[in-house]
């Protein structure tokens, strides 16, 4: 052992210890960083595209990505076949979406697994549904708050699950302990997977009697990150559903957000393809929701679905998405 080993030592450790507040500080100092003229230059971007129709979504996208968890708003009927449990929606509690359909129960990320008995099926039951008629369920992408419902609809009713191939790789992977040895006493147990089961395929619409929604990749937030476009009928009258079925990327390395970026791009290409000419998000924190809701809830006869928001103003919606994303990837850049 080399005799200036002990002394080598204490510098590193001093060093570490002196290193540790600098680091904390230009983390700090990172943070409150003004924004490159670059990324000002999206954001301005995004806010002409926005409007004032979205501008809650360029503000929530590109400026200030935190949500307080919503009030519970309750089960509520969006579409003559789509409903909404909401729960209390959040950045890290989705909404599940269900199509009722000739042959029993389409739904759209089931929510978290510790929420199935207390949010979703007495849900259910406010809308006049019966779980034993789940039949398929769809996971937008393979994080706990979408997809944690699903083995308990897999193992009480039978239902198929379905994910793109990448997430059911993505859940499986095996998970590190959780830094600083075992998890609490009080910590809640992990949630149990679903066995792996239906694959969803771009393109490739995923029907259960008379309802068949369409999967697009868009890659990014997770591997297998599903974009969701199908059709809904208010009063006779079809509309298109489109859901960003991977949220947003508040920050992350710069090729994971390129890559959402590029998904997005390919997203748009899709709905305009498919004529989607309704919003709806899985968090929907950023795109008026709530507004949406209470206007849904004064409507009268003949006036309009507010989730309707038109093919121009959807095609927009993904665009401001778009530019708010890469101003993202350049600041994790800086
Ligand atoms: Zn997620």
């Amino acid at each position: 052992m080399p005799k200036n080993f002990y002394s080598i030592l204490s510098a590193l450790i001093i060093g570490a210890l002196l290193t540790l507040p600098v680091l904390a500080q230009e983390q700090q100092q990172r943070a409150a960083k003004p924004d490159s003229p670059e990324v000002l230059a999206h954001i301005e971007k995004a806010k002409k595209i926005a409007g004032t129709y979205w501008a809650q979504a360029e503000h929530f996208l590109c400026e200030a990505p935190r949500a307080n968890p919503a009030t519970d708003p309750g089960p509520v009927k969006l579409f003559d076949n789509l409903w909404a449990i909401p729960g209390q929606y959040s950045v890290g509690n989705a909404v599940t979406y269900v199509l009722p359909t000739s042959a029993g129960i389409m739904m759209i990320d089931p929510g978290h697994a510790k929420d199935v008995e207390s949010v979703l099926l007495p849900g259910l039951k406010t809308l006049g549904l019966d779980p034993t008629n789940i039949k398929v369920v769809i996971a937008a992408h393979g994080h706990e708050d979408h997809y944690g419902g699903s083995a308990y609809l897999q193992q009480h009713y039978g239902a198929h699950i379905y994910m793109a191939a990448a997430d059911w790789d993505f859940i499986n992977l095996p998970r590190p302990p959780a830094p600083g040895g075992n998890a609490p006493a009080n910590a809640a147990p992990p949630a149990p997977l679903p066995k792996r089961d239906m694959v969803a395929f771009e393109g490739v619409p995923i029907t259960l009697g008379d309802e068949s929604v369409t999967p697009v990749f868009i890659p990014g937030h997770t591997p297998g990150s599903l974009g969701l476009i199908f059709p809904v009928k208010d009063g006779g009258k079809t509309h298109v559903v489109g859901m960003v079925g991977g949220g947003f990327i508040a920050q992350g390395p710069a090729s994971q957000v390129s890559e959402f970026i590029d998904s997005l791009q390919h997203f748009e290409e899709w709905t305009k393809k498919m004529k989607v000419d309704v919003e709806i998000q899985n968090h929907p924190v950023f795109d008026g929701f709530a507004d949406k809701l209470t206007a849904l809830r004064a409507r009268k006869p003949g006036e309009p679905n507010p989730f309707v928001v038109g093919q121009e103003n959807y095609t927009r919606f993904v665009e401001l998405m778009t530019e708010c994303a890469r101003a993202t990837m350049l600041r994790q850049k800086d």
